[in-house]
């Protein structure tokens, strides 16, 4: 019988929980292996934007299913999640970015999702409080938001409920195969038995995938966010602007951050597959900094022990808490505060940062392999996986209940990577 079937997932972000919940309703008990707290890592320090708008044409069936399910959410999970469809705005002063703007809306218009050019007046009409002007925007009212914590953790728990059990503190250390299948994953506890075993393990998966013989090309960036003190109700939108990205909490505050500004914290592990990523890194130069700093040291210290893999041994019980870049976050106030004056004295309260997982076209792997049979790798969301966490997580379900999903994957396989026949990113945001 199927439902039998043993099925281990490695990692507690929103794709793994919500894979585990997904495949709880289609009758399974799968087990869930966190190294640290589910939504420790990226599903618990994002943005919370669910957006559909200015992604690649290969995701957007993918995310308007998820959009679906989000509206949904809240009350099938039991717990507030913070969702808000209140829409997504794009803005730009820049011509170029307008004309990419309009071509979206042809993508758009063909799937039957609601993306518009808007101009000045009507981003006034908008979020009326905007005190800047700008040429235009890209504005999707389905769009909408969420706290990434809160609703990776409903995941969690509702999974929970329906029979999954989810260890914490429990890393994954590697899996066992036999005769070209899956058959287990061992822990520090021993080694647990498996038909399936799911990779969700963000960050850390091309490194978790190495042993296997497995070269999945995964950088990582990392992203500050912050969160304001609370101010009046402003606008259910969720706005990228120049210098500055924001969404309004259910509590007031906002949650900020530079929009397109990262850090690239150069380790030993950045060399591997660095190749893959070399050309769309130089066409995009000027969002990143690179960062020599404490973790190349810290591989250094570790050389000897694990030159391969570059970054600390997956193994240790902790949630990687990277430092927030705070020079970008107060240019980020400084910004959001000009464009919305009247909101008088705006403070942070706290900030963060965490890691986001990229591959080099920018799209997710997710997909059920042959070699290994029954391991099915569900990663690589670069950047826009908390939006995508309740349809992936469906998706995984479905091809281990189902042998496929309706929503066509062929363009997440890994396949194009070890085959070199993926495409250039899709770059609108
Ligand atoms: C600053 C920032 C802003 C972002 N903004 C947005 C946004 O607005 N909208 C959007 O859609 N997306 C956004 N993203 C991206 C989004 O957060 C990620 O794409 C998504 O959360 C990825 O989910 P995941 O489950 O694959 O990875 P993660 O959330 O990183 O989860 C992977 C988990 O696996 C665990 N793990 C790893 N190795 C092991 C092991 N060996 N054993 C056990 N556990 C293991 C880790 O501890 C981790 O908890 C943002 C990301 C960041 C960092």
């Amino acid at each position: 019988m199927a439902q039998g079937k043993k099925i281990v997932i490695i990692g507690g972000g929103i794709i793994g929980a919500s894979a585990a919940y997904y495949l709880c309703k289609k009758g399974y008990s799968p087990i869930l292996l966190e190294k640290g707290e589910p939504a420790g890592e990226q599903s618990g320090r994002n943005w919370g934007f669910v957006r559909q708008q200015g992604r690649d044409p290969a995701e957007v069936p993918l995310m308007m299913r998820s959009q679906e399910l989000w509206a949904g959410l809240e009350s099938e999970l039991g717990e507030n999640i913070e969702w808000c469809q209140g829409g997504n705005l794009l803005l730009t002063n820049d011509a170029h970015e307008l004309k990419l703007y309009q071509n979206w809306t042809n993508i758009a218009g063909s799937h039957g999702l609601d993306s518009k050019v808007v101009n000045q007046s009507e981003l006034a009409d908008l979020i009326p409080r905007i005190e800047q002007a700008f040429l235009g925007g890209l504005y999707t009212a389905s769009d909408g938001q969420a706290d990434p914590e809160k609703a990776t953790n409903a995941f969690c728990n509702a999974a929970e409920r329906l029979g999954a059990k989810i260890f914490r503190n429990r890393p994954a250390l590697g899996v066992e195969i036999q005769n070209g299948k899956v058959c287990g994953v061992r822990t520090a506890g021993g080694t647990l038995e498996a038909d399936y075993v799911v990779c969700a393990a963000g960050a850390w998966a091309s490194k978790f995938l190495h042993p296997l013989g497995l070269r999945l090309p995964q950088q990582r960036i990392r992203g500050s966010v912050a969160q304001t003190t609370v101010c009046e109700k402003t606008t259910d939108i969720g706005v990228w602007a120049p210098g500055v990205a924001f969404r309004q909490r259910r509590d007031g505050s906002f949650s900020i951050a530079a929009g397109n500004g990262y850090e690239v914290d150069f380790t030993l592990g950045s060399l591997r597959g660095s190749k893959h990523f070399l050309k769309s890194f130089m066409a995009n130069r000027k969002y990143f900094d690179i960062r020599f700093g404490a973790a190349l040291w810290k591989d250094f210290g570790g050389l000897a022990k694990n030159f391969v893999t570059g970054d600390d041994p997956v193994g240790l019980r902790r949630v990687v808490a990277p430092t927030p870049n705070s020079a970008r976050l107060a240019r980020a106030l400084k910004n959001f505060k000009a464009m919305l004056p009247s909101l008088g004295n705006v403070e942070l309260q706290r900030s963060w940062a965490g890691y986001i997982d990229i591959t080099p076209d920018a799209l997710p792997v997710i997909d059920a392999l042959k070699k290994p049979d029954g391991l099915v790798v569900a990663t690589g969301f670069s950047g826009h996986g908390f939006g995508l966490g309740p349809s992936a997580g469906k998706a995984v379900a479905e091809l281990i209940a189902d042998g496929k999903s309706p929503i066509d994957l062929s363009d997440f396989t890994y396949a194009r990577f070890p085959n070199n026949t993926y495409p250039e990113p899709f770059q609108l945001v």
